[in-house]
């Protein structure tokens, strides 16, 4: 089975969060038999029931920085992940603002809810390490929350990045040369650039260093959705020459020979065979 991506969350940013104009639920990365869920800000529950996705499932939770639209729905994720609370179990990733707190921000995860998970993690930017048996690296960021990361995962069928919130530099693009699927958070559209986020001009300089096989926008924030965030990923290919689309909710994308993008189906019924417990 090729490794595969479902986008729980393609929203960002404070405006699209808090009406959920789009969910902010983050993505499920399945690669070398593990299922790992970045970044659960609010939507990721209520998307993992609407597909039927069984939540003790998860090998290992991974949150980036210390900001509701990427942690919000992690507590009870983690109980998922450790079934209920009952067992151990799981791994758990974040920055020093997320798991201990940093500059005012955080933790955003309680100690008992941290000791949920059978092992814990702090990441920092510069870091290699096995994420679930995914060889992972740690990429900087510059974000209002300092602690924050990106991902590169080695999912052995090519490497997905996961950018997660930054401003643009070329050092900060050029961490993710090579990756198959840049997850590139376009936050606001052309002409809109604001603080610490990325906007569709910076995709197109971003995208021009990776140059990976396929470009997602997700964060869309709500000036983006208003703006016509396809039109916006159009541009950026046609300028570039590489593959982009906007990511939408419960975008799937299967790696195998060529990146396949579906959807994930929605198990409409009234009792999930999970909840035999
Ligand atoms: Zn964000
Ligand atoms: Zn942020």
């Amino acid at each position: 089975m090729p490794s595969k991506l479902i986008l729980l969350g393609t929203g960002g940013g404070r405006h699209t969060t808090m009406f959920q104009a789009r969910s902010t639920g983050g993505f499920l990365l399945n690669a070398r038999g593990s299922w790992v869920h970045v970044d659960p800000g609010p939507g990721a529950l209520v998307n993992m029931m609407r597909i039927g996705y069984n939540l003790e499932g998860t090998n290992g939770i991974v949150i980036s920085h210390c900001h509701p639209d990427h942690y919000s729905d992690a507590e009870v994720t983690i109980e998922g992940m450790s079934r209920g609370g009952w067992v151990k179990n799981g791994e758990l990733y974040g920055a020093k603002s997320v798991l201990d707190g940093s500059g005012g921000l955080g933790p955003c995860i309680s100690r008992y809810h941290q000791g949920l998970a059978s092992e814990r993690h702090l990441v920092k930017a510069g870091d290699r390490r096995s994420i679930c048996g995914i060889p992972t690296e740690i990429t900087g960021t510059d974000h209002s929350d300092p602690c924050n990361v990106g991902f590169r995962f080695d999912t052995g069928d090519g490497i997905v990045s996961y950018v997660s919130d930054t401003s643009y530099s070329e050092e900060i693009a050029g961490q993710h040369k090579g990756s198959r699927i840049l997850l590139l958070p376009v936050t606001t559209p052309s002409g809109n650039r604001i603080k610490y986020h990325l906007c569709t001009d910076d995709a197109f300089d971003f995208v021009k260093i990776v140059r990976p096989e396929l470009t997602v926008f997700v964060h869309m924030g709500i000036v983006m959705l208003r703006r016509d965030a396809d039109a916006q990923a159009r541009e950026v290919e046609e300028a570039t020459g590489v593959r982009t689309v906007a990511g939408k909710d419960l975008m799937t994308l299967d790696l195998g020979e060529d990146v396949r993008i579906g959807s994930a189906p929605l198990r409409e019924c009234s009792w999930n065979p999970a909840w035999n417990i």
